[in-house]
């Protein structure tokens, strides 16, 4: 169980709920981190005492050095995009990172956690979707831990309790369908920002709720299930099941199917991350079986959302392909959050990055004797694939 916690991302939904969990277990808080929320920062401080805290903005991090000045706390400041970086190197005391940073601004971070031999409860599946062969081998080779904080796999990591790693036949990974289900693609040229954030069972950032609503969200889970479980992405399904009760499944050889229910409340799955092997009382709603009504499963129409179909293909061609998905998802989502591009351009945008894979490969690649899918390299491929998708989207 984690003792004392770096907290990445502290003011976001994951951050806050996290701050919650730790608080009704005494959990102690080393470092916080926020983006620009100064102000809830300023206000965690003042409850947790942590050791450090910073901001990714260096103007508001000296700001919130003045603020603060009368806690214990330091305040990583001087560094620019680099205070992050510095924060977690002096988090010595620390045993687990909890990364709840959003995109791919969480991946090296992470990095840096695992090369300080931190454990991870992660949140920010994108380092596993744009760095998954790199970040497991390299969280094995330090001896570190993965936690998953996602709902789904967290899910299949608890269902996977027990059970000998030869007896798995697939996980089922459960989607809500977003707030799109059933809509034709025709009505989907139509829809507005306001309704894609509408999300129908989950309350969280406005990012991970587009990629929701695009399924692309789900796609990536299909390749954050890969990395974590060890499994291939053609034993990996995915059903929509509109109440948002059951999390996610596995599959056992025998047919056996075991399933991981609850509130769909994050605080359940940010808890056993951290309290892991160990179950605690939780500060997350009873499941009332009873009121929860009937249970219901669909196919995912994946036609009208390609997007699971364009990660799935990315994992097949392997390499930097799945960090080109996610840097031109990035953009295309910025762009529609900001009235500029049209619901269904998100996943044309990612599909055309994707068709040109051989040639951001090229750009990255410019020696064919460094063909190593190194961090840099998966930055690198970031770059050039937000490029492209910025050149498509003519923004
Ligand atoms: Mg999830």
């Amino acid at each position: 169980m984690a003792e004392k916690i770096t907290l990445l991302g502290s003011t976001g939904s994951i951050g806050c709920q996290t701050l919650d969990v730790a608080r009704n277990l005494h959990i102690k808080i080393e470092a916080l981190s926020a983006n620009k929320s100064i102000d809830l920062l300023e206000k965690q401080i003042r409850e947790f005492n942590p050791r450090f805290a910073t901001l990714a903005d260096d103007t508001l991090a000296q700001e919130l050095k003045k603020r603060v000045a009368d806690t214990d706390t330091e305040i990583i400041v001087g560094f620019g995009a680099e205070n992050l970086q510095n924060m977690i190197l002096k988090s010595t005391e620390c045993d687990t990172v909890v990364n709840a940073l959003v995109g791919i601004s969480g991946f090296m971070p992470t990095v840096q956690a695992i090369s300080c031999g931190k454990n991870i409860a992660l949140a920010n599946k994108e380092t596993l979707v744009v760095g998954g062969a790199y970040i497991m081998n390299f969280a094995r080779e330090k001896g570190v831990k993965i936690y998953p904080v996602d709902s789904e796999h967290s899910a299949i990591f608890q269902c996977l309790q027990g059970c000998p790693k030869d007896s798995l036949k697939k996980l089922i990974l459960t989607a809500s369908g977003g707030p799109f289900f059933g809509k034709t693609a025709e009505e989907l040229k139509t829809v507005t920002v306001t309704q894609a954030l509408a999300h129908p069972n989950w309350s969280m950032g406005a990012k991970i709720t587009v990629d929701s609503a695009t399924m692309m969200n789900k796609g990536f889970e299909i390749m954050e299930a890969s990395w974590l479980f060890g499994v291939k992405p053609e034993d990996i399904d995915v059903v929509v099941h509109r109440e948002s009760i059951i999390h996610s499944m596995i599959e056992l050889k025998d047919n056996a199917v075991l399933a991981q229910l609850g509130t769909a409340d994050m605080r359940i799955p940010i808890q056993y991350a951290l309290t892991y092997p160990k179950r605690y009382a939780s500060p997350a709603q009873h499941l009332d079986l009873l009121s929860c009504g009937a249970l219901t499963f669909a196919a995912a129409d994946e036609k009208t959302f390609p997007a699971m179909q364009i990660c799935r293909k990315a994992m097949e061609i392997g390499g930097i392909a799945p960090a080109v998905v996610n840097g031109a998802n990035e953009i295309a989502v910025a762009a529609f959050l900001e009235g500029k591009i049209s619901f269904n351009a998100i996943t044309e945008t990612v599909a055309y990055a994707l068709e040109k894979v051989d040639e951001i490969n090229k750009e990255v690649f410019t020696s064919t004797l460094n063909t190593e899918i190194s961090p840099q390299n998966i930055l690198k491929a970031d770059k050039v694939s937000r490029s492209f998708a910025h050149s498509y989207l003519m923004i």
